[in-house]
């Protein structure tokens, strides 16, 4: 049976990514050696990173005033990195809480300096994106979560804001064209779009670093990393391996605009299903709804679980909606196909 895989994260890659990987952990580039046996120092891993470091730069459009970045620890070490490196007690943290992620950043920036919630969506359980928000004069920062993967919404504009911008982009990057420069830091951790899992990208303006008032221990101080070309000390080498053959990837099926052309369709097909079938709703306003999450219920919950029956039976993994949430989670990263989201669509007419 053909499995389609909609795991909300670690997550489907191209079979392409998967067959170079498979073949570098026997003989990489030729050298005779497997990936995971080569040393982080020499020429042939070097130009790995700086590879990866250049197309990530291409696909966002960046300039040299940013700095690319593979670290590890997860986007939830990004949680407290990011105020390590740009919040003290003369600053300000503005978070926006729209969900399991974004609630996490503000509890781990409360530890290193003043932190405010400009926006709580949990009085309607985060089914949308409140864009009025209200900054404090010493915001240093606003903290977004460009797409909240758990509760299905995603920011289709940025909010303008004169504060530095940060976004954790975990399960949204390089998902189409978008303005990644009116961010001063975005941070990803794989593998959802860009894999494998052990590795975090992190892109920051290097201009916004050093300037607060506290010692940063060296392996947590993005300015120590930048210093040593990212590799302060050994690097996750195989999942920045995969990383680079995701971006490439990427690069050869034409880039963040073909990119959001299929997932574009994909998520239209399967909005357009869930709402023209009666046993099906999705909660989430219409203007916020995720590309790459789509977060739905089954109007008669005691249906629910003979829906996942159905798809387990029919090769449908990961579509069981996050704990906290209940219902159905699909997700259509960049490498899952139209045709596995069509299946998908079929299984729900036939269900009714
Ligand atoms: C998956 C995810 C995380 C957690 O990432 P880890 O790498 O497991 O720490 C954080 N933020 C968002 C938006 C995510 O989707």
């Amino acid at each position: 049976m053909q499995l389609h895989n909609f795991n909300s994260g670690p997550s489907i890659l191209p079979p392409q990514v998967l067959e170079q990987a498979a073949a570098a952990i026997h003989n990489f580039n030729n050298t005779g050696l497997s990936i995971l046996e080569i040393g982080h120092r020499t020429s042939h891993f070097v130009e790995v990173v700086s590879e990866a470091q250049q197309i990530i730069k291409r696909l966002m459009g960046l300039d040299d005033a940013y700095e690319v970045l593979f670290l590890q620890g997860g986007a939830t070490m990004q949680f407290m990195q990011v105020p390590m490196n740009l919040l003290d007690e003369n600053g300000l943290a503005a978070i926006c809480d729209n969900g399991v992620w974004g609630n996490k950043a503000v509890k781990e920036a409360s530890i290193f300096g003043p932190v405010k919630v400009v926006s709580d969506t949990s009085d309607k359980k985060h089914t949308y994106l409140n864009k009025q928000l209200d900054l404090p004069t010493n915001t240093t920062y606003l903290h977004i979560t460009t797409n909240n993967t758990v509760e299905g919404t995603q920011w289709h504009q940025y909010p303008q804001t004169n504060a530095l911008l940060v976004g954790d982009m975990s399960s949204d990057i390089f998902c189409r064209p978008t303005a990644f420069n009116q961010f001063d830091l975005i941070y990803a951790g794989a593998q959802k779009n860009m894999g494998a899992a052990g590795v975090t990208i992190v892109v920051v303006k290097k201009e916004i670093l050093g300037k607060i008032n506290r010692k940063i221990p060296a392996i947590l101080d993005y300015k120590k990393h930048i210093e040593a070309g990212s590799l302060l000390n050994t690097p996750p080498v195989f999942s920045i391996y995969v990383s680079l053959l995701t971006l490439r990837w990427i690069e050869a099926q034409g880039g963040l605009v073909e990119m959001g052309k299929r997932n574009n369709a994909k998520a239209q097909l399967l909005y357009d299903t869930i709402d023209q079938l009666p046993a099906f709703h999705c909660p989430i306003a219409k203007e916020d709804r995720s590309i790459m999450n789509a977060v739905f219920f089954l109007i008669d919950p005691t249906r629910e679980a003979a829906f996942l029956d159905l798809c387990k039976k029919e090769g449908m993994i990961g579509v069981k909606g996050y704990r906290t949430v209940g219902g159905i989670r699909v997700s259509m990263y960049n490498a899952m196909p139209i045709a596995s989201v069509q299946t998908f669509c079929d299984l729900m007419k036939s269900f009714g």
